[in-house]
């Protein structure tokens, strides 16, 4: 396999809750794949741990042939790397396409940063993002006044404008309305086939991961379950079991 992500015996524990134990996954370039498991079994830590947020216990990183887990976020950011987050994280008081320009990359903004005059390149990328995530009437808007579905809209376009080789998305679709959930999942679709971007995409709404992924990994108290087509995913018995418990 073309691995563009492998994860090799990850673990990660908090005190004495083990919240990843011994992961290994593989993610091929240019695939989408699903991330599942229930409440509390590791899912958000295990993105946590492949873009740097926490150091990892023990286990490899590796991202484009090159080894991350002792990295920082932001280097990892620009070898072609990033997340978005369960709760949203734009600004508020700034309006949509200052959002996009703030999250330019610092090349593309030139040196002095926020304190230059934005160039018209990044201006253009952030429009033509903005229209491709259904925001653009709504570029000059404050953020805050957003939906929450349109805000996450939004970071997951603040995301492309860094153009990464790879997005961990952390449940796009949740809290958001059906009608924005297909739009959400469009989306998602077309940033794989037009933009090239690998996808790895935590949810918990099986109707649409069923949609989006040729694989998917499923996680169950911090360790792996099962990985395979969603085919296999959704048949087997010790996902339906786990699922099933955690419902009880
Ligand atoms: P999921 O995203 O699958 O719902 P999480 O990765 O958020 O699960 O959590 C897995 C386990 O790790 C839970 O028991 C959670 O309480 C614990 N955990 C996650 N992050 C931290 C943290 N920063 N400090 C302490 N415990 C944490
Ligand atoms: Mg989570």
């Amino acid at each position: 396999m073309n691995a563009l992500l492998r994860i090799d015996g990850v673990s990660k524990s908090f005190g004495g809750v083990l919240a990843n134990r011994n992961i290994t996954i593989g993610v091929e370039a240019g695939a989408v794949n699903g991330l599942i498991g229930p409440n509390g079994s590791g899912k958000t830590t295990l993105f946590n741990c492949i873009v740097g947020y926490h150091p990892v216990d023990s286990g490899a990183v590796t991202f484009d042939g090159t080894r991350v887990e002792r990295m920082a976020v932001p280097r990892i950011a620009r070898l072609g790397l990033l997340r978005t987050f369960q709760q949203t994280r734009v600004y508020g008081g700034m309006s949509c396409i200052e959002n996009m320009q703030v999250s330019a990359p610092k090349a593309a903004l030139g040196g002095g940063g926020l304190l230059r005059r934005v160039p018209a390149a990044v201006t253009e990328r952030a429009e033509s993002l903005l229209e491709f995530a259904g925001l653009y009437a709504l570029r000059r808007h404050g953020a805050g006044s957003l939906s929450f579905g349109q805000q996450k809209l939004l970071e997951f376009a603040m995301a492309l404008m860094r153009a990464p080789k790879m997005l961990l998305l952390d449940e796009p679709t949740a809290g958001i309305n059906p009608t924005l959930i297909n739009g959400m999942i469009d989306r998602l679709l077309r940033a794989n086939a037009e933009m090239g971007v690998t996808l790895l995409v935590i949810e918990h709404n099986m109707r649409v991961i069923m949609n989006l992924a040729t694989r998917i990994h499923c996680l169950a108290h911090g360790g792996l379950l099962a990985s395979g087509t969603p085919e296999q995913v959704r048949n087997d018995p010790r996902v339906l079991d786990a699922y099933l418990r955690a419902a009880r």
